[in-house]
Parts: structure tokens; sequence; C-alpha cells
């Protein structure tokens, strides 16, 4: 079995869904899996003619996960289903992804879902795909959990997922990721990994009524706005798909950072943790791996700005150790998204231009103190969030945005090289709030692929 993945051409990091994914079914199935990671720039043919040779004899068993809206992959998985290979979609909105968008019978321009692209596709943990894989030929999975399968209409029978286990979160094998080159395979020796140990964002555990402005495009002046319950960040189909399932125990954690590879002087290479408020667990678990003999070099934080904020106390805790043992702590994404607070407010950020300031004062200060132990800047390999351009860009955003960052000098370490632009995720928050604003106003903005195109001109009339 092969898992394809979206990727970016040149890079070196790791891939823990996938790659954790094709270790658990290795270990379970006894089925060699192996995960591709495709760039946009790869060759359909020369990918087609690699995996042709992977497979030989056997049935061509393909799954695919964490691919990024990409529309180049779906339609891959589509011709390859066509021409007789078994398609699996798991990962991140599978089940979302797998059946459309809501209400796409009722409205044709809306995005009918990947349905036709997949035999079948799988919802939640990846341990769910071992007894799949038992009764491919039956197309019998009526028991099997998280299992979607479609009828040729597009009506969706889906089993309830088994839930998160830790017992099978703990086990990485970081070797299985190949590349395309010269229309072969070739592994892909990775220079950074990634460490779980939260399920979700504890930001999207709650509901909250928030309101949403108009797009800037339609509401000149006119001050309209949608309320809407949302859970977490508007923009974020993390929040929606996974909400909060909570923190992975210690050892699971220590587990995971054991099968991390080692560079040349024996410390296991960098790892981002996926936890968006890690720093009061921090101390402890540098103490824990410590304990167990293994020598870090470097952690990569994404965090919240409020986390840094309300954790200082136990970062300073954490560097302090840090540089004692000679770990490297990068703080290297915190969200800012935006300087101007009418867009945090659009994004259901949960936080101010103040509350980004206050961050970014912290961090500067922290480098003047720790030196050579700490770091946040982009020129150290920091990547920090600035979503741009927006659906509510206006010449007052733009103001604002400007004067903050020449104020406080945010070009100088802070921006990322290049911004992000918003991306509406059909299943997203923000993908409620476009529909709503389709419904009330008669107006169909394009899909392309699982993506809204907010950015282009909506077309006029109802479905
Ligand atoms: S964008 Fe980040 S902070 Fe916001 S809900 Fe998603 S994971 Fe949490």
């Amino acid at each position: 079995m092969a898992i394809i993945t979206s990727y970016f051409k040149g890079e070196t990091y790791g891939l823990l869904g996938p790659q954790m994914a094709a270790t658990t079914i290795e270990d379970f199935s006894g089925c060699e899996c192996i995960v591709i990671a495709v760039s946009r720039e790869d060759d359909r043919i020369a990918l087609k003619k690699a995996l042709a040779d992977y497979f030989g004899a056997h049935q061509p068993i393909i799954g695919f996960s964490a691919l990024s809206a990409r529309e180049d992959l779906f339609s891959l998985a589509a011709e390859l289903k066509n021409e007789g290979t078994i398609t699996i979609l798991g990962g991140p909105q599978t089940n979302v992804d797998f059946n459309g968008e809501k209400g796409w019978r009722e409205h044709p321009h809306r995005f009918k879902g990947a349905w036709g692209s997949f035999s079948f596709a799988v919802q939640g943990p990846a341990e769910q795909l071992i007894p799949l894989l038992n009764l491919l030929d039956t197309r019998d999975v009526g028991s099997i959990p998280g299992v979607l399968i479609a009828e040729t209409d597009g009506t969706v029978r889906q089993n309830a997922s088994k839930a998160w286990d830790q017992s099978t979160l703990g086990k990485v094998r970081w070797d299985n990721i190949y590349i395309l080159a010269n229309s072969r395979l070739i592994p892909l020796t990775i220079s950074t990994g990634q460490v779980l140990q939260h399920i979700g964002c504890p930001h999207a555990a709650r509901t909250t009524e928030s309101r949403i402005d108009y797009p800037a495009s339609i509401n000149a002046r006119e001050g309209k706005s949608i309320k809407l319950p949302l859970r977490g960040c508007s923009f974020c189909d993390v929040a929606v798909d996974k909400g909060f399932h909570g923190t992975l125990d210690t050892e699971t954690v220590l587990r995971q950072i054991r099968c991390l590879p080692e560079i040349a002087d024996g410390r296991k290479i960098p790892f981002e943790l996926i936890n968006e408020y890690p720093l009061p667990i921090l101390p402890a678990l540098l103490e824990a791996v410590h304990s167990d003999n293994i020598e870090l070099s470097q952690i990569n934080l994404t965090l919240r700005a409020d986390g840094l904020i309300s954790g200082i106390q136990y970062l300073k805790v954490l560097l302090t150790i840090a540089a004692r043992r000679g770990v490297f702590v990068l703080l290297s994404s915190i969200g800012f998204e935006s300087f101007d607070d009418r867009i945090l407010q659009n994004l259901n950020k949960g936080l101010s231009v103040a509350d980004n300031l206050q961050a970014i004062r912290i961090m500067r200060d922290l480098k003047a103190e720790f030196g050579d132990a700490f770091g946040y800047s982009s020129r150290e390999g920091a990547n920090h969030g600035f979503i741009h351009p927006t659906a509510w860009d206006s010449e007052e955003t733009a103001a604002e945005n400007q004067k903050i960052i020449s104020l406080y000098g945010l070009q100088d370490d802070i921006l990322p090289p290049h911004s992000t632009p918003l991306v509406i995720h059909h299943a997203s928050a923000l993908g409620d709030w476009i529909r709503e604003i389709e419904q009330r106003e008669g107006f169909q903005w394009p899909r392309y692929g699982s993506v809204i195109g907010w950015w282009d001109t909506p077309r006029c009339g109802h479905d």
C-alpha cells in the first residue's frame, strides 16, 4: 500500500499524520505501506510509472491524506480508481470532503464531494483501515468503524468512527517517506519531525456566538454581518474537524520522541510539538526526556499569543533548562494573523492587536535574556501566521495593519516572507458564513474543488 500526500518541492520536513498512519498499517496488517510526498511540480505520468513499478503485479491500494485541497490530487485519485486502483481517502476533513458541501444537491454550484474519486474513505484513527484491508474485495464494510462508502448517485453510507486511542499514537517510522525523482521513488531523508501532544485545539473546545461582517466587496458602508455559532477560529478546518480531544500522556509523547531520527552527534532531529498551549507542561516534559537519556537538539513551538502571555513563567523555566542542556527552543509559529482588530474579530481569533503586540514584546525581551537558547524571528526560521488578503480588507484595515507593522518594526523579525491568503474550506465556519450570504443576497461564489472562491466577484442568481 502507499499513501499519497501533498508536499512542497525541495522541503525536508516529516509528515506525522501520514507517516504514523503508514506505520500503524504496516504493523497491524502485515502489508507494506509507504508515504509518497507529491508536489505540484511533479509530473503525473512519471508518478504513475513509479507507482506501477512499486506495485508490480500486486493490486494497487493507495490512500490519500492531507491533500491541502489540491484539485490535481483529487483528480489523480479519480483517474487511478478508473484504472483499477483501490483508492482510499483519509486524514483531516475526510468526512466532509467525501460527502461534499452542505446542500450541494439543491445548490449545484457547491462542491459535490470527492465520493466519485475514491473506493472508500476512512474518518478518524488509521487503525480502522486494518479490517477494511482484509475486506476490500467484498465491499461488506457495514461493521467497520469510520468507513464511508458511496453509491453511484452520491448517497453516502457512513459508520461511526472509533475514538482516538493513545496506544496507537506512540509510534512513527520516519524513514517511510519517498519523493519522485526521474520517474522513480527515492527515500526522503527528513530534517525535522513532529510530535503530537494535543488532538485538536483547546480554542475549538467551546462554541461561542459571534458576528462576522459581510465581505468588504459587497458591504460598502452598510455594516451588515452574520451571527454564527463558532468553534475556534472561523477559518480553521481543524477546529471543525477535530474540536479538542485532549492531551496525550507523557509516556505516549516520550515514545514518539524516541522514534525521531538522530543527527550526527546522536541528538534527536528538531521537532515541532503539536500543542497550541504547550508551556505549562514543557519543563516537566524536558526533565522526563532527560531522565530517559534522550538528547534533544531543538524544539519548535507553534502556539497562540495568549498561550505565550499566560505561560511566560513556564517558558523562562524551560529556557533555563534548555540553555543548560544545549537545546534550542524556537517559537516557530505564532498565529498573529493580522494587526487590525476588525479582521481579528472576523477571524474569531479570540485575540486583539494588543495581545499580539504584548506577545511580540515578550519574545524580543526573551531573546535579549536567553540569546543562543532561544529563537523567535523569521531569520531564525520562524514563520508566524499573517493572513492577507482577507475578505474584509478595506483602505482602513490596510492603513491600520501598515501603521502597526512600521511602528513596531514587524518587517524586521515577525512578518513571514509571504503572507497566507485567506482560504475558505467549504466545511469551515466561514463556509457557513458565505453560504448564508449567498442565500440572503442571491449571490453565488465559485468553488475551486473544496475551496470557496471568496476573492472572485459573485454571480447573481439563486439555484
Ligand atoms: S487556527 Fe490554530 S488557534 Fe485557531 S482554532 Fe485552529 S488550531 Fe486553534
